[in-house]
């Protein structure tokens, strides 16, 4: 339970909230869209700096740039966006907050078109441990720069973004199969065995999104493709998942960009939950958050493809699942990969896939034993390696997270905050199940 709440105004605010908590002696976080899956934006005892009021947004259309206060949620910024023929390459969910997302790194529907969201800040306003307010980009306070795009919130309170704006393509041609038998170990095995012969990671940047859904009782591919049918269907035909017997078109369909943002960035699977696609993003946002849920949720981040061992693993796991339960693997490349290793903090950019393991049974101690359980059988055949975003209690987190990045992301959290006040990779879990 957190000491003390603040909203503060702006960067000025931030500053006088840093300094007084500092002199007070007390630990300090900042919360934006409030999703991190260890509620690693709550602080036990101390001071959560709530950025809800950070609600600037500029939009240059000539540099094809964007200002944006660190207290915005994706879905008012797609909306925003979208009006404009923009697209930003953020998360699939639009109730995530832009700078939880963005300091983790950020995947989402144009991951592999436009790489990773942190891989389009052109710089950001920071109030530093001391409260002193600094503006980082490649030049100034470089280090702290490198380290905000996917090195996570712990060097600093970032206020406010600046991002480079992408013009969005005319058209997203999405093909989602399904199958009709439910999610069996066999099934699901010969699935993501023909999702990894089809290497959708090496594909082409148009292919914005591909990947594996495995839910406790349905079994799912699907691509996005960034370009008319008549294309789409042509890497369909290339593709091994799309020739397993028993599968059916779920979804076949092309979409202008802004139907697309409006009705497949928001996770509601039916195309009947749309009424008819006129919604107002309000209403939307009230039928995507009318219950509150809580779930267990980890990611396996293998460094090269499954081999058939893993693959068993994996698929013997979902078998014993708990209702509400799925795996979900999104394919990486394209994009991701263009750039250096080291271009930003983000760690894993060879990964040929993100793989999420999720469980929301209702039950938090059994979902949490089968999250653990899967990923302790898998680990000694792919590594440790982790997606922060998707942050889950591990031991020794620096290196689960950050691998090759881990060592120069301790010194610069020692540079700008010595003392250790800013938030930190620690686990919730067991306090909030035991109350
Ligand atoms: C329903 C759901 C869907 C999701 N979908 C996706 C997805 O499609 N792709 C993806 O990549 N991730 C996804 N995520 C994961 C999400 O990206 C992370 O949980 C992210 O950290 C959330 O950011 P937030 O601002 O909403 O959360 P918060 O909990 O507010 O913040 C997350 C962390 O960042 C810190 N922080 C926040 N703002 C600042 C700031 N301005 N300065 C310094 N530190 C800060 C917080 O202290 C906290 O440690 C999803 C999560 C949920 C719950």
């Amino acid at each position: 339970m957190p000491l003390a709440f603040v909203q503060p105004a702006s960067a000025a605010d931030v500053s006088a909230a840093v300094r007084c908590s500092v002199e007070a002696g007390l630990r300090f976080v900042a919360r934006n869209g409030g999703h991190n899956y260890e509620a690693n934006s709550l602080v036990g005892g101390g001071v959560v700096i709530d950025l809800i009021n950070l609600q600037e947004l500029k939009i240059d259309s000539k540099a094809n740039s964007m200002t944006v206060g660190a207290g915005y949620r994706l879905g008012s910024l797609y909306s925003k966006l979208t009006l404009l023929g923009y697209v930003l390459p953020g998360s699939t969910c639009v109730g995530v907050g832009i700078s939880g997302l963005t300091l983790g790194g950020g995947i989402g529907h144009a991951t592999r078109a436009l790489g990773v969201l942190a891989d389009s800040v052109l710089a950001a306003t920071v109030v530093l441990a001391n409260g002193t307010v600094v503006e980082a980009d490649s030049k100034s306070h470089a280090d702290l720069f490198w380290a905000i795009r996917g090195g996570g919130g712990l060097y600093g309170i970032v206020t406010s973004w600046k991002f480079k704006l992408f013009k969005a393509p005319k058209q997203v041609s999405v093909v989602r199969y399904r199958f009709r038998e439910n999610c069996t170990e066999a099934k699901y095995a010969a699935v993501l065995g023909a999702f990894n012969a089809w290497q959708p990671w090496t594909l082409p940047k148009e292919v914005a999104l591909a990947e594996v859904q495995c839910g406790y009782d349905s079994l799912q591919v699907q691509f996005w493709y960034w370009g008319p049918m008549s294309e789409a269907n042509k890497t369909m035909a290339s593709s091994p998942v799309f020739k397993l017997p028993n599968s059916y078109p779920f979804i076949h369909k092309e979409y202008s960009w802004a139907d697309f943002v409006a009705q497949r960035m928001t996770n509601l699977h039916d195309e009947m939950d749309w009424g008819n696609g006129n919604l107002l993003l309000s209403d939307m946002l009230q039928r995507l958050y009318k219950e509150r849920s809580s779930f267990v949720a980890a990611s396996l981040v293998p460094l090269t493809p499954l081999n058939s061992s893993a693959v068993k693993i994996i698929a013997k796991f979902m078998v014993q699942a708990q209702k509400h339960a799925f795996i979900q693997s999104r394919a990486w490349g394209g994009q991701v990969t263009a750039v250096a290793d080291d271009f930003n903090a983000f760690p894993w950019r060879q990964a040929p896939f993100e793989c999420q393991v999720y469980s929301n049974s209702g039950d938090a101690r059994k979902d949490r034993s089968w999250v653990d359980g899967l990923l302790a059988a898998v680990h000694p055949l792919i590594g440790k390696a982790e997606y922060l975003n998707y942050f889950h209690c591990v031991n020794d987190p620096w290196q689960a997270y950050f691998g090759p990045h881990a060592a120069r992301l301790q010194a610069i959290k020692k540079a700008y905050d010595p003392q250790g006040r800013i938030g930190g990779l620690y686990c919730q879990q067991d306090n909030i199940i035991d109350e």
